[in-house]
């Protein structure tokens, strides 16, 4: 089974200074995302899925956005599933409410530590999903987490925290390797710090299981490289 883990937000220099070794695998490096006028998850998920640019298409109305399987490299394989994947097979529920109580924590009306909890709860609810698709036979899994995205937009500045946050990223890459053959990871851009928060950085990052040599791929070339493993 090839398993892709779509980690929002997770950022290089990160990755590397906290020496994640499960996260950088055989093979790792930079995402180039200079295509889009901004890097906006939705935008780069769906463009990640199809090979093609979808922010003009996906502007009009952005959490609502969805591509068809067909027009993903999911299409290419027989059995596949794809968990809250961002454009794709999100769920509504759990990002609405992500981003409202994020909101809340800007404007001053709810709590770092509210926030978090939620951004917990259901991490653990799409992890136990994955886990439970990790025992199937799929050809092809893939599964989005945006928790170093959720808890970085409050907290990037703060690396002891952080690094925890990799470290939990990590113990799911390294138990996706017990059992898949080959592994991808991609994120759809970094982060980067503005005091304790934490704003989109302008590259996303890569990882393979295998010696590959992808350089700084463009985020929408990478569709010909899962196709490959079919
Ligand atoms: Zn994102």
């Amino acid at each position: 089974m090839i398993v892709i883990l779509g980690y929002d937000g997770l950022e290089y220099n990160y990755v590397v200074e906290f020496k994640c070794k499960e996260l950088m695998q055989e093979s790792f490096g930079k995402t180039d995302i200079s295509m889009f006028t901004e890097p906006r998850t939705v935008v780069i998920w769906s463009s990640f899925l199809t090979g093609r640019n979808t922010e003009k298409l996906a502007l009009k109305d952005l959490w609502n956005f969805r591509v068809k399987p067909e027009e993903t490299f999911f299409s290419k394989f027989k059995k596949w599933y794809a968990i809250d994947v961002p454009g794709f097979t999100h769920i509504s529920e759990i990002h609405a409410k992500e981003r409202e109580v994020m909101k809340k924590v800007f404007e001053g009306e709810a709590s770092v530590e509210e926030y978090d909890k939620l951004i917990f709860e259901n991490h653990k609810k799409v992890k136990e999903m994955f886990f439970e698709a990790l025992e199937k036979d799929y050809d092809i899994l893939m599964s989005y987490f945006s928790l170093a995205d959720s808890i970085g937009h409050v907290s990037f500045g703060l690396k002891i925290k952080m690094k925890l946050i990799y470290r939990e990223l990590e113990k799911i890459a390294k138990k996706t390797k017990e059992v898949a053959k080959k592994v991808f990871i991609i994120s759809d851009h970094g982060m980067k710090a503005v005091g304790r928060f934490g704003d989109h950085s302008n590259y996303g990052f890569w990882s393979f299981s295998e010696n590959v040599d992808l350089g700084t791929p463009k985020v929408i070339e990478l569709r010909k490289f899962i196709e490959s493993l079919a």
